[in-house]
């Protein structure tokens, strides 16, 4: 009989400005059997932005239907536009037993972590402060009171990686992508895991 395990649901998050977007790019341009969750938002588009790839772009009143349908695993509201993980795709991928990749802000991963307490939660920090706010700077397309209000969530951000299970630090994109992957294969060999559907097996078999 194949012993098939539920997929595990991987959490990316981590401060404004860190780099968790380009890091999910860099790992999905890689070979992954990750499944990313594409996310929903109310926010405009950006240039190159394509529907149904980088988002999925709602007005407001749709967006909070979604809310009172239950139809989010979890949403934030951040830099005045709502984000969310349709709770649907979720369930339905890692009930076919793969792997679940969200890259969301950090309110919105501690709604999942309540939610979803055996999910695998993944901090990316900055190599510094200091970087964290020139990176942000660098981008060049936010005005100064997002820049400062990107900055003022952060350091409340940087608080909170004592919730996660694990730190990656964006120090350089590749090294990054390769300790997610070192992350992805160490939890699939981990002996709760395994022993579980071993366990499932047996009773099955009796
Ligand atoms: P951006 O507007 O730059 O694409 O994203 C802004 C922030 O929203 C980023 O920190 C990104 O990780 C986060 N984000 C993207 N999708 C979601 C989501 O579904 N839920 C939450 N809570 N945050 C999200």
């Amino acid at each position: 009989m194949e012993l098939k395990e539920k997929g595990l649901l991987l959490v990316l998050s981590g401060p404004s400005g860190v780099g968790k977007g380009t890091v999910r790019k860099a790992l999905f341009e890689r070979q992954t059997s990750l499944q990313y969750s594409i996310s929903m938002t109310t926010r405009a588009p950006r240039v190159g932005e394509v529907e149904g790839v980088d988002y999925f772009f709602k007005t407001r009143d749709e967006f909070e239907q979604l809310i009172k349908e239950d139809r989010l695993l979890e949403w934030a509201e951040y830099a005045g536009n709502y984000y969310g993980t349709p709770i649907d795709y979720v369930n339905d991928t890692l009930n076919r037993g793969q792997d679940v990749f969200l890259e969301i802000e950090v309110k919105g991963a501690m709604q999942v972590k309540k939610a979803f307490p055996e999910g695998v939660f993944l901090f990316l920090a900055p190599p510094s402060l200091a970087e964290l706010r020139s990176r942000i700077l660098g981008r060049g397309t936010e005005d100064e009171a997002t820049i400062t209000r990107r900055l003022e969530a952060a350091r409340e951000e940087i608080e909170l990686m004592d919730e996660y299970d694990y730190v990656v630090v964006n120090d350089h994109i590749e090294k990054a992508c390769s300790r997610v992957e070192a992350i992805v294969t160490a939890e699939h060999c981990k002996r709760s895991r395994v022993a579980s559907v071993y366990q499932k097996a047996l009773e099955s078999d009796q």
